[in-house]
């Protein structure tokens, strides 16, 4: 069985069992005339998608739109797997996206070169898909799905260049993909990711501030839940990128530079420390995986810009 969940008026949240663990990744589905799926998971959660659009009541076959927020694997890596069940579904993604989507390969090897090998076992195949069936998005392009439901892309580089959060209209919700941050479900507790291969902290501030200034209603986060506490997610998003940044500064104005990354890692898993038992998976995952990752980033960032 699929874990379903209706997180507001015509708006499911599958959670895709990411990587196996629960309660870490979602796929959304809106149901309105028009079908669209907010993310599609990696091709290891192809099977799980299906499962849950089908106890939804609704049909794959029925899905419209695929609109991925970015393409890395976990959010996008299952769209070629899922649109064969989907045949009259288009993918909609970033326009700075669409090269990989249609030809993955150098994606990929970026994944396999931040990774491991092991990324691609966790992940599963990246299934190329026809030109004709992904459309470019831009920034403010609009996808009517109902009367009442008007989706409108937003632009919000940062985590990666080819981001994108999705306003709908019918709650005044924002679809977060890894915009904001990882959110731990049940908790206010929340971790920005900061992945190789071209994390920019200025654009990402500016994505969260452009963000703020919709005065949205909640939060669909990718990774994962929903939270109405709009403002201060994004605030604490920000401030906790500047809380890294500033660890970096100080460790490179005392010649430690070299120090930097771990010292990040030991302030993410401080943050996350009162999830650490009872999250036992997830918090596992994210120390041997997205944390070390993120830190290693920010700091390549940090040298780069400061020419160091
Ligand atoms: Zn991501």
């Amino acid at each position: 069985m699929a874990k379903v969940t209706e997180v507001a008026e015509n708006i499911y949240m599958i959670d895709a069992q990411l990587y196996s663990i629960p309660g870490f990744g979602s796929v959304y589905f809106l149901d309105e005339d028009k079908k669209a799926l907010v993310d599609t998971g990696p091709a290891t959660s192809s099977g799980v998608v299906l499962e849950g659009i089908k106890q939804i009541g609704r049909r794959p076959e029925d899905v419209a739109y695929l609109i991925v927020t970015h393409i890395h694997l976990d959010h996008a890596g299952g769209a070629g797997t899922l649109l064969k069940s989907m045949p009259e579904a288009q993918i909609i993604a970033h326009y700075r996206a669409v090269r990989y989507v249609i030809n993955p390969e150098r994606l990929i090897s970026s994944v396999i070169e931040a990774q491991g090998e092991e990324a691609m076992t966790r992940n599963g195949a990246v299934i190329p898909v026809d030109e004709h069936r992904v459309k470019p998005a831009h920034d403010g392009d609009t996808i009517r799905l109902g009367d009442r439901q008007l989706l409108t892309l937003l632009e919000t580089p940062g985590h990666a260049p080819h981001e994108l959060c999705i306003h709908e209209s019918r709650h005044h919700g924002i679809f977060t993909g890894d915009a904001v941050a990882d959110h731990i479900t049940g908790t206010d507790i929340s971790v920005p990711v900061t992945p190789p291969p071209s994390f920019d902290l200025e654009l990402y501030i500016d994505s969260l501030n452009k963000l703020l200034k919709l005065n949205a209603s909640r939060l669909y986060f990718a990774h994962f839940g929903v939270s109405d506490k709009v403002e201060e997610q994004i605030k604490r998003a920000i401030s906790e990128l500047r809380i890294r940044d500033e660890i970096i500064a100080r460790a490179a104005g005392d010649n430690s530079i070299d120090k930097a990354a771990a010292m990040v890692i030991d302030h993410i898993c401080e943050v996350l420390q009162p999830v650490k038992q009872e999250m036992k998976a997830l918090y596992d995952y994210l120390v041997a995986v997205d944390i070390p990752t993120s830190a290693q980033e920010h700091v390549r960032y940090y040298r780069k810009k400061q020419h160091l």
